[in-house]
């Protein structure tokens, strides 16, 4: 993921009817902002937002709220909706973003507030004293557990061997646990039962890569 600032990304995110600024203002009340008691699903480290607005698009009954914390990333997510919207007129009134790091999640996000969580492709800070940092590690647990409602269930992709060996090891001293695991998603019909693919997926997997997933809850 390019990182660098992109200038003017600050003033589009700014502006877009697609971002909500004041994340922690909505705790609670993501219902209203919405104006429906659909459920709420949200994708953390979202990227550039593909996966979300196929998911948004197939299921206009689910509310989606993807999180990014890079402003340079978020401005692509962004400019694939305008696409979307000059291109084929269509909008997403389930979608929404924010520009924020998830280690604030329950600033954003009430107790149970969130019916289903997805990461993807999560960074894999390789670093044993990063480990903390991992999106599917203990303490990010910790917070997902706050604000996933009671029979909410977490759905992790990823690449990376080492990275889904440590998230399956992370479960249990969580308190979590694995309903559904695959070390080949793409040879597990079941599992690949609408799936949608993100930007890195199609990149790994093109590249013959196997992908790794679970489903957990507690
Ligand atoms: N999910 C997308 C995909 O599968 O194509 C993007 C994967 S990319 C490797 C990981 C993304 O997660 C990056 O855009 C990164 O900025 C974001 N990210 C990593 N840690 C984060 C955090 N703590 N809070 C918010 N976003 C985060």
């Amino acid at each position: 993921m390019r990182l660098r600032n992109i200038p003017g990304s600050q003033d589009v995110i700014d502006h877009s009817p697609y971002v909500i600024k004041d994340a922690e203002k909505r705790r609670g009340s993501w219902r209203e902002l919405f104006r429906n008691d659909h459920p709420l699903h949200i994708e953390v480290g979202m990227g550039k937002g593909r996966f979300l607005m196929e998911l948004a698009a197939r299921n206009p009954d689910i509310n989606f709220v993807g999180i990014e914390r890079y402003t340079s990333v978020l401005l692509r997510a962004l400019q694939k909706v305008e696409r979307l919207q000059e291109t084929e007129n269509k909008t997403l009134p389930n979608l929404l973003f924010i520009c924020a790091d998830a280690s604030g999640l329950e600033e954003i996000f009430a107790e149970g507030e969130v019916s289903k969580i997805y990461l993807n492709f999560s960074d894999p800070w390789p670093k044993d004293r990063h480990a903390r940092r991992r999106l599917p590690s203990r303490e990010f647990l910790a917070r997902y557990d706050k604000i996933l409602k009671k029979d909410g269930r977490l759905e992790f992709k990823t690449d990376n061997k080492a990275l889904f060996e440590f998230a399956i090891g992370e479960l249990e001293p969580a308190g979590w646990r694995a309903e559904k695991i695959t070390h080949d998603l793409y040879a597990d019909h079941e599992m690949m039962r609408g799936n949608v693919m993100t930007e890195y997926e199609e990149k790994f997997s093109s590249a013959g890569n196997p992908i790794y997933k679970y489903i957990i809850y507690r």
